[in-house]
């Protein structure tokens, strides 16, 4: 048969629509991908015959495995851009891989909420509209002991909302050690740019003293802030003012005091064995008006931005124009107000919430997974090629808190011999369940501190993938 006869023996649209495997496709895959699927894998063999030198049979056979292959690109266009991965790096909060986990038991009440009408801006009680940031207000003040508390989409969205209503045109007086950035897209200064604050900075990148913030205050003062500068360290010769003695110019001048706390701890993490970081307790008790923090990093939760302290400032915020444009959805509330409930108990706190339990898991349970994960992988990987490890290693806590901190670990190694360190790592995150991992002088590191018991068949399962991935690679 000539070149041009070929392409004749290519179904038609219509016609592989028409096909029983197709047509199973359309039940749960969308049409226009489904579409779009059958086009480009027409196309290829289009293309191959073009290309020239295939025979008839070989033209059949492919046009044989359409169905298949276009089975393969359906699914693969139909599957979610976002997607659950195995986080391998021993990075706790890890922003680029979703900061906190969220308790299944918690998803499954979510989805409970989210699936059906639910009060969240109607009173049950009076039968008339409510207010949604009713449902987390009191557990919040509960936890914390503020007056009021409100909650917003993300911290930043927190900060900017209280210098709006408060020091809008004003003057808001920060140290210039605390004029910090988070992940790039967050300045305070911009913030307080755009929040329409005037910033007066004072003192110096390592050295603000109390009399600095005194002698910037004047008519046009609207609050003192305070900005933990939770993602970096100054050490050496340096001083900072305290929220204890920034009460004492506050209540002098009769000015708000703000504090942005960044991480929003709720329990002292030092009780196990972890830097002190401020908690919004604390700020609280020394007399700060009004504190911000993040509701999914050191907290547990769910994105969000969380404002707690005085009653007037609060309602104040929640007149805000603002307030509707950083509004929280109903998803939000619910995770938050289930993840704040743990917190009536510590010890259910470190249990339920992932990211206090792994920030504060003994060594030795660290340890005995990694055994565990070992004995499965040997029992799956023959490969001369592969050397199994356990070594100690340091987990982070991450997502722009305690920098400095390094928390004893132990994780899993990967050393190959004869084959590329660099394309195994890229093949576990190729696989259908991308691990994340280390590479670090061509040995990979598998972190048990942030590995979930129940993906320890992923992991195994991703490593095999990944060394017969290599394998043809090399071949
Ligand atoms: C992380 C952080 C922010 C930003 O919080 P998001 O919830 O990520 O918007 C702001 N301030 C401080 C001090 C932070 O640590």
């Amino acid at each position: 048969m000539k070149g041009r006869n070929l392409f004749t023996l290519i179904p038609k649209v219509d016609e592989l629509l028409d096909r029983e495997n197709i047509k199973k496709l359309l039940e749960y895959i969308p049409r226009k991908i489904v579409l779009d699927s059958i086009r480009i894998e027409a196309e290829k063999i289009r293309e191959r015959i073009k290309k020239g030198g295939i025979t008839e049979e070989e033209v059949l056979e492919m046009i044989n495995n359409l169905d298949r292959s276009i089975e393969k690109t359906a699914k693969e266009k139909n599957a979610n851009k976002l997607r659950r991965v195995v986080n391998a790096t021993g990075v706790v909060i890890h922003t680029n891989l979703g900061r906190a986990l969220i308790n299944r038991k918690i998803i499954e009440k979510i989805g409970e909420i989210a699936s059906n009408y639910s009060n969240l801006e109607y009173d049950l009680e009076r039968g008339v509209r409510g207010s949604r940031y009713s449902h987390l207000e009191e557990i919040v003040c509960q936890i914390t002991g503020g007056e009021g508390a409100m909650v917003v989409n993300n911290n930043a969205a927190a900060v900017m909302l209280v210098l709006s209503t408060i020091a809008k045109d004003k003057e808001v007086i920060v140290s210039r050690g605390e004029l910090i950035e988070i992940g790039g897209s967050f300045r305070i200064p911009d913030v307080m740019e755009q929040s329409g604050a005037k910033l007066v900075a004072v003192g110096t990148t390592n050295k603000t003293h109390l009399w600095d913030y005194e002698k910037a205050i004047n008519e046009e003062t609207a609050a003192l802030l305070k900005v933990h500068t939770s993602n970096y360290r100054i050490l050496g010769f340096t001083s900072s003012v305290d929220s204890e003695e920034l009460f004492q110019l506050k209540e002098k001048y009769n000015l708000p005091l703000i504090e942005d706390l960044g991480s929003g701890v709720l329990v002292d993490l030092s009780k196990y064995g972890i830097e002190y970081e401020p908690t919004v307790q604390d700020s609280l008790k020394k007399g700060v008006d009004i504190v911000t923090f993040s509701g999914d990093k050191l907290l547990g939760g769910p994105q969000a931005g969380i404002i707690v302290g005085k009653k007037e400032y609060i309602e104040r915020m929640k007149r805000n124009p603002l307030t509707r444009a950083f509004r929280v959805d109903k998803f939000t509330i619910a995770a938050l107000e289930l993840t704040l409930r743990y917190y009536l108990d510590e010890d259910m706190a470190r249990k339920e919430i992932p990211t206090l339990n792994m920030l504060t898991m003994p060594l030795e349970e660290i340890n005995n997974k990694a055994l565990r994960l070992k004995r499965k992988i040997n029992r799956r990987i023959k490969d001369d090629s592969v050397v199994v490890g356990i070594e100690d290693s340091f987990s982070e806590v991450g997502g722009g808190s305690l920098p400095l901190e390094r928390l004893a670990s132990k994780s899993i190694t990967i050393s190959l011999k004869g084959l590329s360190t660099q394309e195994f790592e890229n093949n576990l995150r190729k696989y259908t369940i991308p691990i994340v991992t280390r590479l670090y002088k061509d040995k990979i590191y598998l972190d048990l501190r942030t590995i979930q018991e129940d993906e320890f068949n992923i992991v195994v399962d991703g490593l095999e993938y990944a060394l017969n991935k290599v394998k043809e690679y090399k071949i």
